[in-house]
């Protein structure tokens, strides 16, 4: 009788062996969906990865139960391809199963309805004063509070103006959605339903991107310097798999990248073209749609489940999308006969996935599929940039931008100095605030960039100097203004705004440092005729808030920005001619060895959004340590600089991309439980890897959503066996967890952790 070794959505390693019974002999083949029973009666959907004849002799196995389709949802290869994933970074292969598939190929009865749950405010609550009842009544469930919040705020409710309602937008928001932003459950939102508050209502989901007929005449023909870094990726691609595009901002990466995705279409070939992040689509899209039209699906978790079913089967189908746009997951999909892979802005860390298992890296995955791949970047990773020395990864450079156009001209500004003068006008130095008034008086738009997000990272008492901090986390609390609430950036926990101090009875309280929200108030209260808008995860929460604040901006109809992190990133905008980097301090103060790399990357892509057409752009550059060599490495764009240094560095300290890293983080709610359990892991793990090993420390936040945490470094010479090196690893867990006292303990690696 042959069997099924099948990959089932559970977190242990290995795959398991059913049956198959008479009737459905000869059906079951690789990479196929089979139902089959699990536990004492579960069943679940699973993948089967291999057919065989060899009966399992220790157990009895369980038949198969149902095959839902008669055909594989994976392509050849992609199972090696999880496999690969599943062994690199020490993820049983089912944690891969999951993150693979949209969960709609995963749930038993099939492909999902193509509709999509939304939530509403009812009729009732649509006056302020029934409103406000309504609130109150929740006062004493703090939950269904907060989710009703999140709703009115994602909605647009909490600001409508109640002398005329009809006429105030509301947006739709679904039950998905709101879930994602507010960390709310399910049971939590049917109370509000209950309560009357809300009412669910079913949308058919978007059709498919019906992009329209593409129209390869729209693509721009390429500037000489741009054709000749065309000719040479071409030439590249003769000697090597992976190319790294090193471009300058605006210099026209992605026009090539068109040229190359029209190169491989003519050739009756696909490409896969990974972004970051979904934020950074939509300018992206555009772009592309504007060629492309229907050749272009688009691919990421903001979409609903409906839809990625829905792509799936299509890449599946005889006319798949020549084109996928998406973020890391995008590489799971399966491709007929892809050609090429682009990978852009392949330095962002957002190409890593940190929670939950796999914790892979889309760019190593990207290479993995085998097909051409081209890395662009104006800031490349320090692994690109290695890979490109060793002779692994061919290298193209462009220098100029589109047009000649000069790099921005970047300004420091030491507001130690400055603040010891008393000429800080709070986060704003004279400088700032007049290349912001130039701007804004010659029609031109600024962006002012602040890496945090809220009122002020912390409150605090000025008379004891209490701070609140997180019930959950060993963090302090950030204030947010708008929602009145302090909230725990690590578990989403929101709390009230105490009106004492509970140490001391001070009513002093008062906000540390400076958030978006707070320059955002200060910046209008400055230029009340400049027309402000305001970009990070607060006000980006629903998928068409991200693509409004961007289509404003680029209309002019905002012409100042405050943004965090989100703003550096590929947007193009043709009339910023100045960019204030409030503080860069914040950035290089990181406890992280990565800390310079992230912050001369962020202050180049953040500079590289001023000047992009017309005239030269200013950025004004604010720090205290005005004589780092990274600030002047900044200043003068000399990136090779600042890369020799930073790779010395990392030689002399064994650290990537010369020597690979593994942190292993172990978890439990016992904070002297989990000090123990380190320290033996240490010691075993020790006895393995000697003095490669670093640890147990407690990291910066040693305590996240009530589990303490405690990390051990795993520092490993480039040739080292690194099958060996995983066995060792994978034993050295289960040894530790065989112990009954570490039942609930969570021991995890993170392999080229970032
Ligand atoms: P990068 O991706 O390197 O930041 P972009 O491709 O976004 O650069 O180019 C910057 C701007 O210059 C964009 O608005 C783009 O449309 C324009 N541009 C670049 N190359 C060309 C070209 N060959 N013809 C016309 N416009 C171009
Ligand atoms: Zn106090
Ligand atoms: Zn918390």
């Amino acid at each position: 009788m042959p069997f099924a070794d099948v990959i089932l959505p559970v977190p242990l390693d290995g795959t398991f062996t059913y049956a198959i019974p008479a009737e459905m002999q000869g059906k079951v083949v690789e990479g196929m969906r089979v139902v089959v029973p699990f536990g004492r009666n579960k069943a679940y959907v699973g993948i089967v990865a291999r057919v065989h004849n060899e009966q399992p002799q220790d157990y009895e196995v369980k038949p198969l139960m149902h095959l839902p389709d008669d055909r594989p949802v994976l392509l050849p290869g992609q199972l090696s391809f999880w496999q690969w994933i599943s062994d690199y970074y020490m993820s049983p292969i089912g944690e891969v199963y999951k993150a693979a598939l949209p969960a709609g190929l995963k749930a038993e009865e099939g492909y999902r309805p193509r509709t999509e749950t939304f939530i509403r405010l009812t009729a009732n609550y649509h006056n302020e004063a029934a409103l406000h009842a309504a609130l109150n009544m929740l006062a004493r469930a703090p939950k269904q509070q907060s989710a009703f919040i999140a709703y009115l705020q994602l909605s647009g409710w909490d600001m409508v103006d109640w002398s005329d309602v009809p006429s105030c937008t509301i947006n739709e928001i679904s039950r998905d959605e709101l879930m994602n932003a507010s960390e709310t459950t399910l049971p939590v939102l049917s109370q509000l339903v209950k309560r009357g508050l809300l009412e669910t209502y079913e949308v058919e989901v978007g059709r498919l991107n019906s992009g329209g007929d593409p129209h390869p005449e729209h693509i721009k023909a390429l500037s000489a310097p741009q054709q000749e870094a065309f000719n040479q990726i071409l030439f590249s691609f003769l000697k090597k798999q992976v190319t790294l595009l090193h471009g300058v901002t605006s210099s026209g990466k992605t026009e090539i990248y068109i040229h190359l995705i029209q190169r491989e279409l003519d050739q009756h070939r696909q490409v896969l073209f990974l972004m970051p992040e979904i934020a950074l689509t939509v300018q992206m899209m555009q772009r592309l749609q504007r060629v492309f039209g229907s050749r272009l699906g688009i691919y990421h978790s903001k979409y609903s489940d409906a839809e990625r079913v829905e792509i799936w089967q299509k890449q599946l189908s005889a006319n798949p999308y020549d084109l996928i746009l998406g973020a890391r997951s995008a590489v799971f999909l399966p491709f007929q006969r892809l050609g090429l892979v682009i990978v852009d802005e392949e330095h962002e860390t957002s190409y890593k996935q940190q929670e939950p298992m796999p914790r892979y890296h889309a760019r190593s995955a990207a290479i993995m599929l085998g097909a051409k791949t081209l890395l662009g970047s104006a800031t490349p990773s320090l692994e690109s940039f290695y890979n490109v020395q060793t002779g692994k990864y061919g290298l193209v450079k462009l220098t100029v931008r589109y047009q000649g156009i000069e790099l921005p001209e970047i300004q420091v500004v030491d507001t130690y100095d400055l603040q010891r003068r008393r000429m800080m006008n709070g986060p704003f130095s004279p400088l700032l605030l007049t290349r912001v008034r130039e701007a804004l008086d010659q029609g031109q738009q600024a962006i002012l960039f602040q890496n945090r997000r809220g009122w002020a990272p912390m409150l605090e008492c000025p008379q004891c100097g209490w701070v609140p901090r997180c019930e959950h986390c060993d963090v302090s609390l950030t204030l947010h203004r708008t929602m009145n609430q302090l909230t725990c950036h690590y578990c989403g926990h929101s709390y009230q705004i105490p009106a004492a101090c509970p140490a001391c009875g001070s009513q002093q309280l008062r906000g540390r440092g400076f958030g978006t929200e707070k320059i955002e108030d200060q910046i209008r209260e400055i230029f009340p005729e400049a027309r402000v808008a305001r970009m990070d995860l607060d006000t980006t929460r629903t998928r068409n808030a991200y693509e409004r604040l961007i289509a404003d901006f680029s209309a002019g109809r905002t012409n100042l920005l405050i943004g965090t992190q989100m703003i550096s990133k590929g947007l193009d905008f043709d009339r910023v001619s100045v960019v204030g980097i409030l503080n860069a301090d914040a950035m290089l103060n990181q406890p992280d060895f990565r800390a310079y790399e992230h912050a001369f990357m962020m202050m180049v892509q953040v500079s590289g959004r001023a000047g992009r057409k017309g005239k030269r752009g200013q950025v004004i550059l604010q720090t205290k340590h005005p004589t780092l060599p990274l600030i002047r490495q900044v200043v003068r764009h000399d990136y090779n600089a600042f890369l020799y240094d930073l790779l010395a560095e990392r030689q002399a300290f064994h650290y990537p991309p010369y020597y690979r890293l593994v942190y292993v983080y172990l978890k439990h709610a016992k904070d002297s439980l989990v000090e123990t359990a380190s320290i033996e892991m240490g010691s075993r793990l020790r006895q393995g890897f000697g003095d490669r090993v670093l640890g147990p420390d407690k990291p910066v936040v040693s305590r996240v959503k009530t589990l303490s945490i405690r990390k051990l470094v795993i520092k490993l010479e480039s040739g080292i066996n690194m099958p060996k090196v995983r066995q060792y690893l994978l034993l050295a867990r289960n040894l530790q967890m065989q112990d009954k006292r570490y039942a609930a303990l969570q021991i995890y690696y993170d392999v080229d952790p970032l």
